[in-house]
């Protein structure tokens, strides 16, 4: 960056063009504040500069020559908020989508939800075999309930492995 360039001056419109948000610069060229979220990346077409200001002073009012001015910019920072939001959103949507995906994949080949779909095909003539047999009959379902656990432990291992909400549970 230029180190002749007076910041102090006042920005008008004219002159300056709000680019949009950015994660990548965290410093304010305005104040110097550090460690920001993000800031607003302000082209400055006087010397053909992008600088980045922290929102706070990116829509401050005394680096604008009028209150119309100010509100014209805060508009265009609100705007680049919003597409940087929705595009955020959309990419952690993504994101979890195709998280989902492994996870849904991963949980169906794993040995205990084979074990535990073998176990729910083979239970059936079981059931049938054992309907006088109090005995047999519990402990084929305490069987069912023991793998069906055990399933359970594997999703949400899972689950975790991939960072998926709970409230996401039936999609796997
Ligand atoms: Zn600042």
């Amino acid at each position: 960056m230029n180190a002749t360039i007076d910041f102090s001056e006042v920005l008008s419109l004219k002159s300056l063009k709000v680019l949009g948000y950015t994660t990548d610069f965290n410093q304010c060229d305005c104040c110097g504040r550090e460690s920001l979220k993000g800031t607003v990346s302000i082209l400055d077409t006087r010397y053909d500069v992008v600088l980045h200001y922290g929102t706070g002073c990116a829509a401050a009012a005394n680096k604008y020559d009028t209150l119309d001015t100010l509100n014209e910019v805060k508009k265009m920072i609100k705007e680049e908020m919003k597409k940087y939001n929705t595009a955020e959103k959309l990419a952690a949507k993504m994101t979890l989508d195709c998280n989902i995906q492994k996870a849904k994949n991963e949980f169906k080949a794993a040995p205990e939800k084979i074990a535990y779909d073998k176990h729910m095909i083979d239970r059936e003539p079981l059931l049938e075999a054992a309907y006088n047999d109090y005995a047999e009959h519990s402990k084929i379902v305490e069987e069912t309930f023991r793998l069906g656990r055990i399933c359970d432990l594997v999703k949400k291992g899972i689950m975790v492995k991939y960072s998926i909400p709970f409230e996401n549970s039936y999609k796997i």
